[in-house]
């Protein structure tokens, strides 16, 4: 992150604003909502500036900047057409450690004005650091749409209740559940409707149900998706942008992990093919753990959570020990690396069935009866199968599948590094040891693998 977010508290406090044409003028008004007392020094300024300082108690002075200017400020804008001014003023602020904006320099700036979406007393604020403005305010527009007018008066009602709900419900986390209840149930409606009274009445009644039931722990295990965000469904976000504690592993993304709460805990329990950071009962224990002490618990999971992800033994103790909890579905690997591939996993012409399967195969792929593997018209996705990918060759051969079956290996599948490899039963092992890929990697045979020549469509594949 380059700029910190932060709202700065400007009532009665003295910001000098050096320059008073278009940009500058545009800049007043936001400081003057903000209830700033602004000083402009400027040898000309706009009819309209100078209004608005008459009515909002600012001055002007008609003259070029001194240093002396900088005495008492909170904060600069400098707004001028002189370059050479600009850095002055910038260099002169920087070293008394005030706050400077330089118009269309984001380079002398020390704070940027970020695009807002004003509903006062919510306030959202987007900043691109500078790279585009234009792209900020794209996004102001879809979040303006977004967000209804009324969310101010919501938030102004939640304010005024808020001492009220810290009194009956002490404890943070099932306050917060609670308000989440009332802002996206009835109550938050009837504000939004205008009907604040009724509004007001609804809000005491659940907070005397509230107060007389327990609170419990919750746990949802969750798919994330192979890797890009974007396959998220909006109920894995929405859940774990509720949680108060997250458990993920190796193969959830950082900008995955990046939509839980900035303030909710995140335990990292690992799963590499060598480092089984936690074992398996242990996670299974700490989710109970963790729901017992009343917190909203997540299980974040790679791809789907019953494809290969252990997710049943995991709810399987949750249930032993009554705890409630919701399981979301994710896009399983299979789907979200084929689709980025341009491999679709069934074809008219190629294949009329397909078939997960693990790839982590003891000596030999004992486990697998390999004969089950020989119809040409399925295509097979292998799991977990980089390892094995030797004996996984041989063994398809050995039970009558073509030397020159297609073979797709998808490196890090639907993250901006995908890389999809392509081969033959009989040619792939050297390929890929040629190729070296990084875990994750999912290994596909058959016919329908010549359609990715065809039909990638994603990064450079
Ligand atoms: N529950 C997961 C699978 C967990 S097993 C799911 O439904 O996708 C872990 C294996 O999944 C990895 O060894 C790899 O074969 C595959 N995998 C997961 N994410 C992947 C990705 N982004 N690209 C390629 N393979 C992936």
């Amino acid at each position: 992150m380059e700029y910190l977010p932060i709202f700065l508290q400007l009532r009665g406090a003295k910001v000098l604003l050096v320059g008073g044409g278009t940009v500058g003028t545009r800049k007043a008004r936001l400081l003057f909502k903000a209830g700033a007392i602004v000083s402009v020094v400027a040898p000309q300024i706009n009819p309209e500036l100078e209004t608005a300082l008459q009515e909002h108690k600012g001055q002007w002075q008609a003259r070029s900047y001194t240093q002396t200017d900088l005495d008492d400020v909170t904060l600069v804008v400098a707004a001028t057409p002189d370059a050479a001014i600009n850095k002055r003023i910038s260099e002169q602020a920087k070293k008394r450690s005030i706050p400077v904006n330089v118009v269309d320099s984001p380079q002398l700036c020390t704070f940027i004005f970020p695009s807002i979406v004003d509903r006062s007393p919510l306030v959202i604020a987007i900043s691109s650091s500078g790279r585009s403005p234009v792209l900020a305010r794209l996004l102001r527009r879809k979040i303006e749409a977004m967000v209804p007018a009324a969310y101010g008066r919501l938030a102004e009602f939640a304010g005024r209740m808020r001492d009220r709900v810290k009194q009956h419900i002490p404890s943070e986390s099932p306050r917060r559940i609670f308000w989440e209840q009332v802002i996206e149930g009835r109550v938050g409606e009837m504000v939004l409707a205008g009907r604040e009274e009724q509004a007001e009445k609804q809000l005491q009644q659940q907070l005397s149900d509230t107060a007389a039931s327990a609170h419990h722990g919750e746990v949802y295990l969750i798919g994330a998706g192979p890797g890009d965000p974007d396959l998220m469904t909006f109920k894995a976000v929405r859940l774990l942008q509720s949680a108060d504690v997250v458990l993920y592993d190796r193969l959830v993304s950082q900008p995955i992990i990046e939509l839980a709460r900035r303030d909710a805990q995140r335990i990292y329990v690992g799963k590499a093919r060598a480092d089984h950071s936690v074992p398996q009962p242990e996670i299974n224990q700490l989710l109970v753990d963790l729901a017992l002490t009343g917190q909203r618990v997540v299980r974040l999971k790679g791809g789907d959570p019953f494809i290969f992800g252990r997710g049943g033994e995991e709810i399987e103790l949750l249930e032993k020990n009554n705890i409630p909890f919701q399981v979301v579905p994710g896009i399983t690997a299979a789907s979200g690396a084929a689709c980025y591939a341009g491999i679709p996993l069934t074809h008219r012409d190629y294949a009329q069935s397909v078939r997960f399967v693990t790839g982590h195969l003891k000596a030999g792929g004992s486990e697998h009866d390999w004969s089950q593997f020989r119809s040409t018209s399925e295509t097979l996705v292998f799991y977990m199968g980089l390892a094995g990918l030797p004996v996984i060759c041989e063994q398809l051969q050995s039970c009558g599948r073509s030397p020159d079956t297609p073979v797709a290996l998808i490196e890090r599948g639907t993250l901006q590094e995908q890389r999809v490899i392509v081969g033959t039963l009989a040619t792939m092992v050297d390929i890929v040891r040629r190729e070296n890929p990084r875990a994750p990697t999912l290994i596909i045979v058959g016919d329908v693998v010549q359609l990715h020549e065809k039909l990638a469509w994603f990064g450079n594949s």
